[in-house]
């Protein structure tokens, strides 16, 4: 508690930044002068002189000239800080910077983005800034093939999203030639939207998947469940995350099935995925039916996540719901999270708008300090309190009347709603109201990086879903180039962009982010919430808390309200915080076996780790066939075949402590510690398989014919592997669904006391 008061995060004391650039002013017109820019030696990095260099070239190549902050900014990151800068404020430039200077040190540097879109835009605009650095730069997409990939890695700085970015490690992970390797040793990551990627999605886990196997029982589950009833057969907690059968549930679905449930403990695991599906999963909020097949929705991000899937029971048990054909699945044979994925980095360091909020999580799951960069422009946005009502319908009826009032003005409004549907149903209010909002719901990130860019126009309504690490810049009047100054100026006097929020979020911060879009760069802007009683933040998190009475209108105003409104937020934080931390515990040590084993593999791979084992193990052999086949052949095998075994039982291995992990909280119910049963388990299974690789490779190499082709002597590797990331399953397991009422419980007392 101590160290917090002392060193609250936020607290990266910027005066020697703000020296540092003082003292790059004065270098500036001296290096104006200069007739050829020298990028700065490696000792220079971070000194005033790289900061007047830096601007100077961005001078000359950019034609933007970096504005004070923003290098402080580039200091921060060059110390490995998160940077909290606010939207507008020129991230891209700032980051750019930075990353030439690591490149400069001589470190190879991956600039993490959100999207594929952002990735390859932030790459194409600050090509000709690293290329007077001479410094060279690429980009990697979704479309990029294993050359283009290869290319773009070997390149001083690297832009992918995350996703790429982890699928190429999860494939370098399979190979069995040195040649064939991606991905170069991690050195440098720089993260924008820091807080989307290291704190809201860090627990996704990327997923390599070989070889097919649907599962059969979904579609008759799902015909099942689609007969009962909530309320009777079975009941939905407050939180919204759990669904149980009641007796009479319980009842009816044995005699369907004709089976005691209690003796069929893997039926329960399907009825209970079905009613899943069915009952806490909502088609548009939740995920779209899209060409025939589910799309989740990414819940921090609120839009369609491409290539996301549940977990497979409970991906399985959605498609049948909505009576589509199963998507393939497939044994996993190697998973990381995306917090496990930057953790490899020696050195991370971030920008985002909003970063304090998760100061505690930055620092203590990846040692990062915030530094609170002040803007270039002081704000001026006006951050009115929010509107509460009673019910969900006057708050909607509200939201309409004011985007009508606002637009009859012809004010530009930016509507962010809380989910698609939410979105779909606004746009129909709005429309019986004779506007014409334009609706962003998921299309592709580039066509909704324009539409958002022209969201600052005179009269423009916009609706979208959260606007969380969007990475688009809202310019008032419109997107500059096709617009002028006068439209610019027009908008500025009507109050600049008005932000509008049908509903708080469970976070704070995304309160912010959505806040953030108006009030960029010192223009003037505005921002409201309206929240209702029956908001699901309300209803979830401070069920026993009901809002004072409405008035006669319908409005809430009774100042106790808005205590009400920021303590359920503030619940949902919590809750949210220990579920990452306790997921978090699971997966570290998960991670480090991984790692552990993977240093094995290197050495196996690049050397000839295996022969030697083999050697070892089989000497009688290893001489014969050398005598046989040669030294080269022999290891070679030898490489083939320990690669091989230890593929497959992490495969193996990962299979089973994941079935560990889902049935731990029965054995543990009561008295032992879960995380310590978990933890008792995988410690020896790991040791085992240690072994069992040993064993078996011993096995393959005393019996195959080394000068043949090893994969038609039972060395068959997967043919096909697809990747993909899985959304965690929106309920958690069983063990978070335990934790996470425990932890609202105690919330609830705190609070009471
Ligand atoms: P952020 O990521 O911080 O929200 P961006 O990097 O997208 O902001 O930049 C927002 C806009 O500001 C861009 O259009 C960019 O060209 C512009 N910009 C950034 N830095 C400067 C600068 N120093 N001078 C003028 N314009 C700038
Ligand atoms: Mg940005």
């Amino acid at each position: 508690m101590i160290r917090r008061l002392l060193d609250k995060p936020g607290s990266v004391d910027l005066a020697r930044f703000q020296a540092t650039v003082a003292e790059a002013a004065r270098l500036e017109p001296e290096v104006r002068a200069r007739p050829e820019l020298l990028p700065p030696a490696e000792a220079a990095i971070g000194s005033a002189e790289f900061c007047a260099v830096m601007r100077e070239a961005a001078v000359r190549t950019l034609g933007q000239r970096p504005y004070d902050v923003q290098l402080v900014g580039t200091l921060a990151l060059l110390h490995g800080h998160v940077a909290e800068m606010a939207t507008g404020e020129g991230k891209t430039l700032s980051g750019a910077l930075a990353a030439a200077g690591f490149a400069l040190r001589g470190r190879r540097v991956h600039v993490i983005s959100v999207n594929d879109y952002l990735a390859r835009r932030d790459a194409e605009w600050m090509a000709p800034l690293y290329q007077a650095l001479g410094l060279t730069v690429g980009w990697i997409g979704q479309g990029s093939t294993p050359e283009e990939r290869r290319a773009a890695y070997s390149r001083d700085v690297t832009y992918a999203a995350v996703s790429e970015l982890g699928f190429d490690v999860l494939r370098d992970r399979l190979r069995t030639d040195p040649a064939d390797l991606l991905v170069p040793a991690p050195e440098v990551a720089l993260v924008d939207e820091a807080d989307s990627v290291l704190v809201d999605e860090a627990r996704v886990p990327l997923i390599l998947a070989g070889a097919a196997d649907p599962g059969r029982a979904a579609p008759e589950m799902a015909t099942l469940v689609r007969r009962l009833s909530r309320g009777y057969h079975f009941e939905v907690d407050d939180e919204g995350r759990n669904v149980f059968l009641t007796a009479k549930g319980t009842d009816t679905v044995e005699k369907a099935l004709g089976i005691s449930l209690y003796d069929h403990p893997g039926t329960v695991a399907e009825v209970n995925l079905a009613l899943h599906a069915h009952a806490l999963l909502t088609r548009d909020v939740d995920y779209i039916v899209r060409d025939g097949r589910v799309h989740l929705i990414n819940p921090s991000r609120g839009r369609v996540a491409l290539l996301q899937r549940w977990p497979d029971g409970l991906q399985a048990a959605v498609e049948a719901k909505e009576r589509l054909a199963p998507s393939e699945t497939g044994e996993i044979l190697d998973s990381i999270t995306i917090q496990g994925l930057l953790t490899r980095y020696p050195e991370i360091c971030g920008m985002t708008g909003t970063a304090v909020a998760v100061g505690e999580q930055l620092r203590e799951f990846y040692n990062l300090e915030v530094a609170v960069i002040p803007p270039n422009r002081p704000c001026v946005r006006v951050d009115e309190p929010d509107r509460i009502f009673a019910t969900a319908d006057d708050k909607v009826a509200a939201v309409v009347e004011e985007v009508a009032a606002q637009h009859a003005a012809g004010r530009p409004v930016l509507v962010g709603t809380l989910d698609v549907a939410e979105s779909e149903r606004l746009d129909l209010r709005l429309r019986a109201r004779g506007l014409a909002p334009v609706v962003l719901n998921a299309k592709n990130d580039a066509e909704e990086a324009a539409i958002i860019a022209r969201a600052g126009a005179r009269g423009a309504i916009t609706v979208s879903t959260q606007m969380a690490g969007r990475g688009t810049d809202i310019r008032l009047g419109g997107a500059a180039e096709e617009d002028g100054d006068d439209a610019e100026e027009a908008v500025r006097r009507l109050g600049g962009l008005y932000v509008i929020g049908t509903g708080r979020h469970d976070s704070s911060r995304l309160d912010d982010q959505l806040r953030g879009r108006a009030g960029r760069q010192g223009d003037p802007g505005g921002s409201v919430f309206f929240v209702s009683g029956e908001d699901a933040l309300l209803t979830a998190y401070a069920p026993d808390a009901p809002l004072p009475d409405a008035d006669p209108d319908g409005v809430v105003r009774n100042p106790q309200a808005a205590w009400t409104v920021g303590h359920a937020q503030r619940v949902a934080e919590g809750v949210n915080l220990e579920i990452h931390r306790n997921t978090w515990r699971y997966t570290r040590l998960l991670e480090r076996q991984r790692a552990e084993l993977l240093e094995r593999r290197d050495r196996i791979l690049h050397g000839d780790a295996g022969a030697r084992a083999l050697e070892d193990a089989c000497p009688e052999r290893y001489a014969e066939l050398r005598e046989s086949a040669g030294e080269a052949a022999v290891e070679r095998a030898g490489r083939q075949i320990v690669l091989f075994h230890l593929d497959r039982c992490w495969a193996e291995h990962l299979a089973h402590m994941a079935d560990v992990r889902e049935g731990i909280h029965l054995r543990a119910l009561g008295r032992l510690n879960p995380l310590d049963e978990f933890n008792r388990e995988a410690v020896p299974a790991y040791r085992q398989l240690l072994d069992e690789i040993g064993r078996r490779s011993k096995e393959t190499f005393e019996s195959v014919d080394v000068t043949r082709d090893l994969a038609g002597q039972g060395l068959a590797r997967p043919t096909a592997t697809w990747t993909y990331l899985v959304q965690e399953n929106p309920f958690g397991s069983e063990w978070d669904r335990v934790f996470a009422r425990v932890a609202a419980a105690l919330k609830g007392r705190r609070r009471r006391r």
